[in-house]
């Protein structure tokens, strides 16, 4: 029987021997010390058992350690783990068939890698190859990864999003002009002109003249669920490839039919993109990410060098098929759809009940709770404050996540296996934990 090490001695040895940044992201003051999952929950070192309503960060897609994927993954391991993909292998073309059929014409040439960050500088570096252009514009809420090599990587695009919920960002000096997402704090922003209009103002600029690419998330994740206004990216997409660029859609949260109406988010914005970045649920927390994009930037792309060691290997590829199969059986998308209209529409009630609550945004299970001081000021909830609710709202066995550039965005994402019971739950503990700190301070 495996025995968790005390909490004491992990604290410890994380204090010592971890990267640093684990000490701030533990993201409770009393962390959650995890033993075990099983679909929506989890347990900790304690046996006390959690709804889990963030499923690191979107990533657990049908569930924690899901019986038909963890099988899948238990019979590929004791068959062949790895060789690289010079050899031919079974899984990967099983998986490539599979996930090709997800995705509309002309989108159906797969590019297997082992995480979002990969996918998104992957992304780049093809864009750059094809068009023959350097820049890249995006928004300033996007979180693209964390990959570092110099003006080629995903870590030069994400200039606010780090700030708030993370305390620091990695993004200083970045070349990449981005366009500022009109309503900060975030709130619901209908102004398309507005946004158009910063998009031609970064387009006038010496950085944006010669456009390889335009990043965009479908819904905002780490930003906090921010929504465009109708047409945006409809717009935009139009007006980069008119100067040259490609538009790339960051599926890495969005994905999967985590936004209920469609198995991909663009889908929901009438586009189809040039290229698709996937990661996160894709395999249901394993590691794994992909680039799928059309034959015409394949066929540019194939004239340099692309090898990746671990992308598309046996186990990664056994399980994410698994995990399209599952989707299909357990109808995770229809969950999406009916479990998070659900939710939105009972925290829109709360947010009419609570000063508090700014912004109740998102679709299908990508939801956000942007939270206030006040309805006429729309200034942020402070830290304090949210982590007092944050805290509370654990504390009663909900885990939620925080995100937008002040940390001011509650962020729902959960396993798309939850039950409109748990969501009960959740809206319980949740009108528990505002109605206590209504209590203490006001
Ligand atoms: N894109 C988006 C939209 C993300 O949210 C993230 C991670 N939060 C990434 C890319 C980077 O993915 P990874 O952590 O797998 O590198």
């Amino acid at each position: 029987e495996y025995k968790d090490m005390s909490k004491e001695r992990m604290m410890e040895i994380r204090r010592q021997y971890c990267n640093p940044m684990t000490m701030k992201v533990t993201y409770y003051k009393k962390p959650v010390y995890i033993h075990q999952g099983h679909m929506q929950w989890l347990w900790d070192v304690d046996g006390r058992r959690y709804l889990d309503l963030f499923a690191g960060v979107a990533t657990v897609s049908v569930g924690h350690c899901h019986p038909k994927v963890t099988e899948a993954a238990e019979k590929q391991l004791r068959k062949l783990w790895h060789t690289t993909n010079i050899y031919v292998y079974s899984p990967l073309h099983e998986y490539t068939e599979k996930l090709a059929a997800t995705l509309p014409d002309p989108l159906k040439v797969i590019y297997l890698t082992n995480s979002g960050s990969e996918a998104n500088d992957l992304a780049m570096l093809m864009a750059r190859l094809h068009t023959g252009n350097f820049d890249v514009i995006t928004l300033s809420e996007y979180e693209t990864g964390l990959t570092s090599i110099w003006l080629f990587s995903s870590q030069t695009m994400c200039p606010d999003v780090f700030a708030g919920p993370w305390g620091g960002s990695n993004c200083r000096d970045s070349p990449v002009q981005t366009i500022r997402d009109c309503s900060c704090p975030q709130g619901s922003c209908t102004a398309n002109d507005k946004y158009i209009g910063q998009l031609n103002e970064v387009f006038a600029t010496s950085v944006a003249s010669r456009i390889a690419a335009f990043f965009a998330e479908p819904i905002m994740g780490v930003g906090g669920a921010v929504q465009y206004p109708k047409n945006f990216l409809k717009d935009t997409y139009k007006l980069v490839r008119e100067r040259g660029g490609v538009c790339i859609a960051d599926e890495v949260q969005t994905g999967f039919g985590r936004t209920g109406s469609h198995f991909w988010g663009f889908q929901g914005h009438d586009v189809i993109p040039d290229m698709v970045t996937m990661a996160k649920g894709i395999a249901n927390g394993f590691p794994m990410g992909a680039v799928v994009t059309t034959p015409e930037i394949a066929a540019s792309f194939a004239k340099g060098v692309h090898f990746n060691t671990f992308g598309g290997n046996p186990v990664a590829c056994a399980i994410a098929s698994s995990v399209l199969d599952t989707m299909e059986e357990d109808g995770t998308q229809q969950i999406s759809h009916d479990v998070g209209t659900y939710l939105l529409t009972e925290l829109a009630k709360m947010r009419d009940k609570y000063e508090i609550i700014g912004d109740v945004r998102g679709k299908g299970l990508q939801i956000g709770v942007e939270m206030v001081k006040d309805k006429a000021s729309r200034k942020p909830l402070p830290p304090a404050a949210m982590s007092e609710i944050f805290e509370d709202t654990k504390d009663m066995g909900v885990l939620i996540g925080k995100g937008g550039v002040y940390g001011q965005t509650f962020r729902i994402k959960p396993p798309m296996c939850i039950t409109r019971d748990d969501a009960d739950f959740f809206l319980a503990v949740f009108n528990q934990a505002l109605h206590n700190y209504m209590e203490d301070h006001h």
